[in-house]
């Protein structure tokens, strides 16, 4: 075929040629575009991976100043009574001020072992506060145990000795409890072991109310009876010493893992 001089053949290569450039152009925003989208999510990238730098350098600031939890025992010593409920009586004496006297030291000895945190409900011999409230005081501390410091009492002069109270459904902490006081009471020196009671007085049924309302491992120590002479006499010679041997149980029981992991437990 022949082409004329104005034939379109040269026409056609413009054509062709402009096409090229068509092409190429839009070669060229594809290519810029796509290597725009490349950067762009690079950068996202590079953000987020900054995002996580900052995020992890953040934990770690807040892990380091995070206070180091606090891995002492808790132990509240509750001396029984105070204010308008001075306890029982017999004569002069009244069981709120041996209550207090006892377990001072208990406190402070507690106090001076390793891994062991005392607190006390009261610490003068004016203060009322309600069984619930102690109750409280320990649940709020997150106590391991609380310890309930009294002397018993009755309308028998003859009737003395050691008695530890316990929840009704006496669980193995509270056994060994009782009974680790019990024998370390009577290696001091005391009339009778009345052994671990579990539950309440005239009720067996029930718990006394300080062993009901508190979240963890609780008894009551009833170090002797105020209504009887010789138990007096030897409290006069020894709550310094029972005192010790309280927080002398105690410690080991805290060493031996008693104490953990009660809260809840009636
Ligand atoms: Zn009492």
């Amino acid at each position: 075929m022949e082409y004329n001089k104005s034939g379109s053949r040269p026409v056609k290569r413009r054509l062709r040629k402009d096409r090229l450039f068509a092409c190429l152009a839009v070669l060229v925003i594809v290519i810029v575009g796509i290597s725009s989208l490349i950067s762009g999510c690079s950068k996202k990238a590079k953000n987020k991976d900054k995002e996580k730098t900052t995020k992890t350098d953040v934990q770690v600031t807040q892990q380091t100043t995070v206070p180091v939890e606090n891995n002492n025992y808790i132990i509240c010593v509750d001396p029984g009574h105070g204010g308008s409920d001075p306890g029982s009586n017999y004569g002069d004496r009244t069981e709120v001020v041996d209550n207090l006297k006892y377990a001072t030291i208990v406190y402070e000895e507690l106090n001076k072992r390793e891994g062991i945190e005392a607190i006390i409900t009261r610490t003068t011999n004016d203060v009322h506060i309600e069984n619930k409230e102690r109750a409280e005081i320990s649940n709020r501390a997150g106590a391991d145990l609380h310890l309930a410091l009294h002397r018993n009492q009755s309308e028998d002069s003859t009737a003395n000795g050691v008695e530890v109270w316990v929840q009704k459904e006496a669980e193995v902490v509270d056994e060994v409890l009782g009974y680790k006081i019990r024998e370390a009471l009577k290696e001091v020196g005391i009339q009778s072991d009345r052994g671990t009671q579990a539950g309440y007085t005239s009720d067996k049924q029930n718990n006394f109310q300080i062993i009901e309302y508190t979240d963890m491992t609780a008894c009551i120590v009833e170090l002797g009876f105020i209504s009887n002479d010789e138990d007096n006499r030897l409290f006069d010679k020894h709550y310094k010493e029972y005192a010790v041997a309280i927080a002398d149980v105690i410690e080991e029981m805290c060493a031996d893992g008693y104490f953990d992991d009660t809260s809840s437990d009636d």
